[in-house]
């Protein structure tokens, strides 16, 4: 079999999955491949966007039922009504004019391929190698017919910048988002749920996420029903500006979650990094060596393996949100310049006996912020006073003061610690 270069750019076509694709193979009693004919979005009564979808079957891979379906019409939540979008990724999301391969049953869709992708073409290899491995029934007749669908309706993409970096194609503006712990959430939670806030703060990129009580984006505790999903992730963004502007996350209830897990229980820190992936921006990456990053569509219990970003999370992070401004290593020690004086005047007569008296110092090679001058001799003695400029211009430096009668020499240094340059004199009689 050729090998494929895999990528996958589109709206998470895998969703927020606990099983594997081949699990969800074995477990499904439907799996087609077909054309979304329709996709029609419409306001619930519970003012949630909802999408009607009609898919035309082209070619049966799997059908437990014998229903032998031509046609599939079911509703899923999410869609796109004017600007406005919503996205729940454990949703599969569908476009009109779509070639799909679709896993569930007849009325409802567990997960959705795009065929156009060279990592959906991927998927598709393998739940055939999967069956056939399995026993299962090769259907000569509909893999024939699948190849003429698929030749007929779909050209291939490749693009794999990075084939484990995946998008949902929004972002946030400002590399940041605030979240909250609604209040289905136990307090015990709160730590695994920072830790995995944190995760991506600390990705590699600005983005940061901050816990705010007063954030509309809440993470929640409910009833997400007995199927499949884990977790799920509800983004809402613009077409226009492509710019994310909610997201709510929400645990599935079903499940036994634990802060450190047991085989059979699900580890809260683990779900959350992978769903605050989501909430930035991120996909599931589809190709099969992709596996252990924390973006990959399925998790197992007792996982804990997705705490921790991998290459493919940091890149697609950094391709939404930019590096980190990296922080500069502070300078190493290096030796404090000696100003280096070219001029000095009395702006008075010289000696002089009106006060204050004025200095002026031509110099180069001063740190402005810092410089200072030591003078000694008269009252000051051989240990010296230390003046500040009054004044800095931009190659003088201004030294106005109420010198005492004496005879003083005057050394510029850069700062308190630096050497002296050389000494002008002068007399305050
Ligand atoms: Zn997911």
């Amino acid at each position: 079999m050729k090998s494929l270069l895999l990528a996958f750019l589109s709206l998470a076509p895998l969703a927020g999955q606990h099983k594997t694709l081949e699990q969800l193979t074995q477990e499904v009693p439907l799996i087609v491949a077909g054309q979304v004919a329709s996709a029609d979005s419409f306001e619930g009564t519970d003012g949630e966007i909802y999408t009607r979808v009609r898919i035309d079957v082209a070619s049966v891979l799997k059908d437990d039922d014998g229903n032998s379906p031509q046609q599939l019409d079911f509703t899923v939540k999410g869609g796109q009504l004017g600007d406005r979008v919503v996205h729940f990724t454990d949703v599969p999301h569908f476009e009109t004019g779509e070639t799909i391969l679709l896993l569930g049953s007849t009325n409802t869709p567990e997960e959705s391929i795009d065929l156009a992708q060279s990592s959906g073409r991927a998927a598709l290899n393998r739940i055939r190698q999967y069956r056939q491995d399995a026993g299962a029934p090769n259907n000569e007749f509909e893999l024939r017919r699948l190849q003429r669908f698929l030749d007929r309706t779909s050209t291939m993409e490749l693009d794999a910048t990075n084939p484990c970096s995946a998008f949902l194609g929004p972002k946030w503006a400002s590399p940041s988002a605030a979240y909250s712990l609604g209040a289905s959430l136990p307090p015990s939670w709160a730590p695994a749920i920072q830790a995995a806030a944190q995760a991506w703060s600390q990705g590699g990129s600005s983005f940061a996420f901050n816990l705010s009580s007063t954030s509309p984006h809440s993470i929640s505790l409910a009833d997400l029903g007995a199927g499949t999903t884990l977790a799920s992730t509800r983004v809402e963004y613009f077409r226009s500006s492509m710019q994310l502007v909610r997201f709510t996350m929400t645990f599935n209830n079903r499940y036994n979650w634990k802060t450190s897990p047991q085989n059979g229980t699900f580890d809260i820190q683990n779900v959350a990094t992978h769903e605050f992936g989501h909430a930035l921006g991120l996909g599931h990456p589809s190709a099969s060596t992709c596996a252990e990053e924390t973006m990959w569509a399925s998790a197992g219990s007792g996982e804990i393996k997705k705490r921790s970003l991998e290459a493919g999370d940091r890149a697609g992070l950094v391709t939404l949100y930019g590096a980190s401004s990296t922080t500069p290593p502070p300078p190493p020690p290096t030796t404090i310049p000696t100003p280096t004086t070219s001029y000095f005047s009395l702006v008075s007569t010289n000696p002089v006996s009106t006060r204050p008296i004025t200095l002026v110092f031509r110099a180069s090679s001063y740190d402005p912020a810092t410089v200072e001058a030591l003078l000694t001799g008269g009252v000051c003695g051989t240990a010296g006073c230390i003046v500040r400029p009054y004044a800095i211009s931009t190659a003088d430096l201004v030294f106005i003061n109420n010198y005492q009668p004496g005879t003083y020499s005057i050394r510029l240094r850069s700062t308190s610690a630096g050497p002296l340059g050389a000494a002008s004199s002068f007399t305050v009689r």
